[in-house]
C-alpha cells in the first residue's frame, strides 16, 4: 500500500482490482460527493479507502479467487514435473504407464522381425536364381569355347593347311569373339575411361551421377546396375520390344557378366546405330536414346564413328573392342610367326631420300638410276614404279624409294608401313640446313631410321660442305668427321662425284644393321605406289618384305583380293617372282590400291575374300561418311551457327605417293580459325562427278599432274569451282596455305592515295556542288574514300561519288590536273578546303 499511497490509483485500476465494473465505483464515488470525470480520472488515498471499504466483500471475494487460482497453477506445474504426458487426459499411474511401454515394444520388436525375415527370403530367392543363371551361363560358355575352338581349327587349317587339332593359339586374336577369360591382348584402340565419363557427365547429367566427389563411386554403381539389367534383360522372355539376337554374342555377355565383368562387344568403323543396338542386344530406340542424351543427334541408320559408338555403348555398359579382323598387323603377326624359323637371309637396305626442295634429292636419285645399272644387262632402268634397285659391280644391292622427301615417307609410316632401314639426309653444299632439312631429320629419328648424310652439289664453286656439317651438328646430327657417328659423303648429283662413296656408306651401314629376311613362304610387303595403267589397268609397285612373292599368288591388299598375273621389275622385264627388298609392279589387282597398303599373299583364297569383303564395307562406308558430311546443308549450318571455318580440299594426283603425300600435308595445315578437309582424294584425271562432288560440299579441286576431263572442266567453269593444277608439291602445299590466309578475316587498314585543294565551287544540274580542284598529291579515285578537311578541322567523311575531267567521268585523276570532285552527302565546299582521298585495304593475315 506504500505505494498507493504515493502514487494515486486511477478509477480502472481499482474496478480491476476489485474485480468489479469501473461504472459501480464512478457512482459510488459520485454519490459520496467527488468528482469523478471518467474511468482514467485518479483518486485521493482517502476516497481510495473509502472505495476498498465499501467493496470489501467484492475485495475479499477477489483475493480468495487469486489464492485458489495459485494454489491450481502451483499444483498443475507440480504434476507435470512429475507425471509423463500420455495420451489419457488423466494422470495414468505407474501400472498403465508401464504396461503401454511394454506394449510398444513389442511392436517394434515384431516390425523388424517381419522385415528382417522378408530380406532373407529376397536374399535366398536370389542366390537360387543366381546359381541356376550360373550354371546355364557354365553350360553356354562350355558350349561357345568348344565352337571357338572348332573355328580355329578351321580356318588354321584354310590359312596354313595345317592338321586340324594342333596348335590352334595364333589365329584366335583376330577372328574370334574371345570370352573374356582369354581376352587377346588386343591391339585395339585404348578406351579412355575418363574422357568418356568427362563426356558423359557433359551430355547428360544423370541424377546422382554429377554429385561431387561420388561421381566415380555412381558411374560404377550405374554399370554394375545395367549389367545386370541387360543381363536379365537378356534371359527374361516379358520383354516385348526385345529383338531376335544372334545367340552366341548374348552368351559371351552373359558369361561376362556372371563374372562380374561388363559384357565385351566388337564394334568397328561407322556402325550404323541399329547395328549397335544388335550388337549390344537392346533395342535400338533405347540406343538413339542413348545417344541424343550423350548430345550424339543420332537416327536408327545412321552410321557413327569409332569414338562416337564407343561413348555409346560405354554408357550403355558395354566394353568395346575394334574389330580386328580389319587389321594387317594380326594377320601379319601369324604369318610372321609362322615363316621365321632362323631361315633369314640378309637382304638389300631399303633407302629414302630426304632433304629439303631443289637440294638435289631428285637428282641424285636419277644419278644412281642410270650409273649403277650392273654391267652386262641389257638396258637400263627404263620405266617408274615407285623404287627401284640397284646392284653394285661386287654385286651388293641397294634399293631406292623413288618418292624422295619426308611427306611421303611419314604417310607411309602414319599408315603403319614403314619400309625404310636407311634414310639419306641430302643437304645441298651450296646452301644451308633448311627447315626441310630440320624436318627430314626429326621425321627420321621419329621412326628410329639410320641416317647417312649427303652432302650434294659439291661441284658448285664457293660450295662449303665445312658449313653443312657445323649447321647438322647444331641439329644433333655429329657427322664422323667431326666425331659423330652418322657416315657422311659429299657428292656431286650432277657429275656423279661421290655417288660410289655414298653407296659404300650405305651398304656399310646396312652390314651394321644386319638386315634380314625370310625367303620361303608365302610373301607378304607394302604397296609404294599405285595406278591405273592405260594398257595394264590397275598396277600397283610392293615393295617385297618377307618370303617370295610368285605369279599365280592369291592377295589381300587393303580391300582388293586378287591373283598375280605378272610381276616386273623397274626395268620392264617380266620376273616369275620376287624375294625380299625387292620392289616389283604386279598386275592383278581389281581396283588401284592405296600406297602404304599392306599387301599379304594368302594360300586360302576364301578366307582372303572374306577379309576383303569386310575391309571394302567399312571402306565403302568411310567414303560415304566423308562424302555425306560436306553437304551444304552442313556448311551453312556451320556458317550460321559460327562454327569453325573450313577448308574443304578435293584432291586428284597421278601416282598414290604424292597423293598421300598431298593429303596429309593439307591435313596438317588447319589452324583454329580454318580446318582443312580433304574430302576426297584419287588416283587419276580429274571427273565430272569429282566437280559435282567439290560444288556440293563448296571445296576446291586441287590436280596434281593430272588434267581435267572436258566435261569436268565445263562443269567447274560453270558451278564456279576452281581446279588448281599443280606439278611440284612443294606449290601445291604452300598456294593451298595462302588461300588459308586468304580465308582468314582480312584486317583493313586505310591506304591513302592523294591531296585534291578546292579552287572553286560551281553547281552542276542533276549533281548538286561540284568542288572544282587541283590534286596536289597522289592521285584522285573514284569511289575511293574521301575526308574533308577546313584549317585542319574534318568537316566530313564520305564516298567520292563524282570524279570529272571537264564534261567527262572519269575514274582517276593524276597529281597536278585539275578536276570536278562530288562528295556523297557533302555541298558546303569552301576554297581552300583540304580533300584527303584513301582507300581501305583488305589486308592478309598470315597463320599464326
Ligand atoms: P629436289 O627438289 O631436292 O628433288 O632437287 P632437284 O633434284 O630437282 O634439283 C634441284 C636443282 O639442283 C636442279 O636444277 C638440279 O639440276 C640442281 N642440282 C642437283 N644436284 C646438283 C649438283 O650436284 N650440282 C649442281 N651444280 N646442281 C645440282
Amino acid at each position: 500500500m506504500t505505494e498507493q499511497a504515493t502514487k494515486k490509483k486511477r478509477i480502472f485500476q481499482i474496478a480491476k482490482d476489485l474485480n468489479i465494473s469501473h461504472t459501480d465505483i464512478i457512482d459510488f464515488i459520485r454519490r459520496e460527493g467527488y468528482e469523478a470525470a471518467s474511468h482514467m480520472s485518479p483518486v485521493e488515498q482517502d476516497v481510495y479507502e473509502r472505495i476498498l471499504n465499501e467493496f470489501a466483500k467484492e475485495r475479499v471475494i477477489v483475493d480468495r479467487h487469486r489464492k485458489e487460482k495459485a494454489r491450481r497453477d502451483i499444483e498443475t506445474a507440480r504434476r507435470q514435473e512429475t507425471v509423463p504426458k500420455t495420451r489419457f487426459d488423466r494422470i495414468l499411474t505407474l501400472e498403465e504407464q508401464r504396461s503401454i511401454e511394454l506394449d510398444e515394444r513389442e511392436k517394434a520388436k515384431r516390425a523388424r522381425e517381419d522385415v528382417e525375415r522378408r530380406r532373407l527370403e529376397e536374399e535366398a530367392a536370389r542366390e537360387k536364381e543366381e546359381e541356376l543363371k550360373k550354371l546355364a551361363l557354365i553350360e553356354l560358355q562350355k558350349q561357345e569355347e568348344e565352337l571357338a575352338r572348332k573355328r580355329v581349327e578351321t580356318i588354321q587349317a584354310a590359312v596354313t593347311g595345317a592338321v586340324p587339332g594342333s596348335k590352334s593359339k595364333k589365329v584366335k586374336s583376330s577372328t574370334l569373339p574371345a570370352s573374356p577369360t582369354e581376352q587377346p591382348k588386343s591391339k585395339l584402340k585404348r578406351i579412355d575411361m575418363r574422357a568418356i565419363e568427362a563426356k558423359v557427365s557433359q551430355g547428360r547429367k544423370k541424377p546422382g551421377a554429377a554429385k561431387g566427389k561420388g561421381k566415380q563411386v555412381d558411374i560404377q554403381a550405374k554399370s554394375v546396375a545395367q549389367t545386370l539389367r541387360q543381363t536379365l534383360a537378356s534371359m527374361s522372355t516379358r520383354d516385348k520390344k526385345r529383338r531376335p539376337h544372334r545367340k552366341e554374342r548374348t552368351e559371351v555377355d552373359e558369361v561376362a557378366a556372371a563374372e562380374g565383368a561388363r559384357p565385351r562387344i566388337k564394334i568397328h568403323e561407322f556402325m550404323s546405330v541399329s547395328e549397335l543396338a544388335s550388337a549390344m542386344d537392346l533395342n535400338p530406340m533405347d540406343v538413339v536414346g542413348t545417344c541424343v542424351s550423350l548430345g550424339i543427334m543420332a537416327t536408327i541408320n545412321q552410321r557413327l564413328d569409332m569414338a562416337s559408338l564407343a561413348i555409346v555403348a560405354e554408357d550403355l555398359g558395354f566394353d568395346v573392342d575394334e574389330d580386328s579382323l580389319l587389321n594387317d598387323d594380326s594377320i601379319l603377326d601369324e604369318l610372321a610367326d609362322k615363316s621365321d624359323d632362323g631361315k633369314s637371309e640378309p637382304r638389300p637396305p631399303i633407302v629414302t631420300v630426304m632433304g629439303h626442295v631443289d637440294h638435289g634429292k631428285t637428282s641424285l636419285l636419277d644419278r644412281i638410276r642410270s650409273s649403277n645399272v650392273v654391267a652386262g644387262e641389257s638396258g637400263g632402268i627404263t620405266q617408274h614404279i615407285g623404287a627401284h634397285e640397284v646392284t653394285l659391280p661386287n654385286g651388293q644391292r641397294i634399293t631406292f624409294l623413288d618418292t624422295p622427301g619426308h611427306a611421303a615417307f611419314t604417310s607411309m609410316r602414319a599408315r603403319g608401313a614403314q619400309v625404310t632401314d636407311i634414310v639419306v639426309l641430302l643437304v645441298a653444299a651450296d646452301d644451308a640446313v633448311m627447315p626441310q632439312t630440320v624436318e627430314a631429320i626429326n621425321h627420321a629419328k621419329a621412326a628410329g631410321v639410320r641416317i647417312v648424310v649427303a652432302i650434294n652439289k659439291i661441284d658448285v664453286p664457293g660450295a662449303d660442305p665445312e658449313n653443312v656439317k657445323r649447321q647438322l651438328s647444331e641439329q644433333g646430327v655429329l657427322v664422323e668427321d667431326w666425331g659423330g657417328n652418322y657416315q657422311c659423303a659429299e657428292v656431286s648429283a650432277k657429275t656423279g662425284d661421290g655417288v660410289d662413296d655414298l653407296l659404300d656408306k650405305i651398304l656399310v651401314e646396312a652390314e651394321v644393321l644386319d638386315l634380314k629376311a625370310v625367303k620361303e613362304g608365302p610373301a607378304f610387303g607394302t604397296v609404294v605406289e599405285a595406278r591405273l595403267d592405260k594398257g595394264l589397268g590397275p598396277v600397283a609397285t610392293v615393295l617385297v618384305q618377307k618370303g617370295t612373292l610368285e605369279q599365280g599368288n592369291t592377295f589381300l591388299c587393303g580391300s582388293i583380293i586378287g591373283r598375280v598375273r605378272a610381276l616386273q621389275n623397274e626395268r620392264g622385264t617380266l620376273v616369275k617372282k620376287a624375294l625380299p627388298s625387292d620392289p616389283v609392279l604386279i598386275q592383278g589387282f581389281d581396283a588401284v590400291p592405296q600406297a602404304g597398303d599392306r599387301f599379304i599373299v594368302f594360300s586360302d583364297e576364301r578366307e582372303a575374300k572374306r577379309i576383303g569383303a569386310e575391309r571394302a564395307r567399312v571402306r565403302r562406308e568411310m567414303e560415304y561418311r566423308q562424302k555425306s558430311v560436306r553437304t551444304l546443308d552442313e556448311i551453312s549450318k556451320q556458317i550460321r551457327e559460327g562454327e569453325v571455318r573450313q577448308l574443304s580440299i578435293l584432291l586428284k594426283a597421278d601416282v598414290d605417293g604424292s597423293l598421300e603425300a598431298l593429303r596429309d600435308s593439307f591435313s596438317d595445315m588447319g589452324t583454329d580459325e580454318v580446318a582443312v578437309q580433304v574430302i576426297h582424294h584419287g588416283v587419276g584425271m580429274v571427273s565430272e562427278s569429282d566437280v559435282l562432288l567439290a560444288v556440293a560440299s563448296e571445296a576446291v579441286v586441287i590436280a596434281f599432274r593430272v588434267t581435267s576431263s572436258a566435261n569436268a572442266k565445263a562443269l567447274a567453269k560453270n558451278e564456279n569451282i576452281e581446279i588448281r593444277n599443280y606439278d611440284v608439291i612443294y606449290d601445291a602445299v604452300s598456294e593451298i596455305k595462302l588461300a588459308l590466309e586468304g580465308m582468314l578475316e582480312p584486317e583493313k587498314v586505310e591506304a591513302p592515295l592523294g591531296i585534291a585543294e578546292v579552287r572553286a565551287t560551281f553547281k552542276v544540274p542533276r549533281f548538286g556542288l561540284i568542288a572544282g580542284c587541283y590534286i596536289k598529291e597522289g592521285k584522285a579515285v573514284r569511289a575511293a574514300y574521301l575526308r574533308v578537311k577546313r584549317d585542319n578541322e574534318l568537316l566530313h567523311e564520305g564516298n567520292l561519288t563524282t570524279l570529272k575531267r571537264f564534261k567527262d567521268d572519269v575514274k582517276e585523276v593524276q597529281e597536278g590536273f585539275e578536276c570536278g570532285i562530288g562528295v556523297e552527302g557533302f555541298k558546303e565546299f569552301h576554297e581552300g578546303d583540304v580533300l584527303e582521298v584513301y582507300e581501305v585495304k583488305e589486308v592478309k593475315r598470315t597463320l599464326a
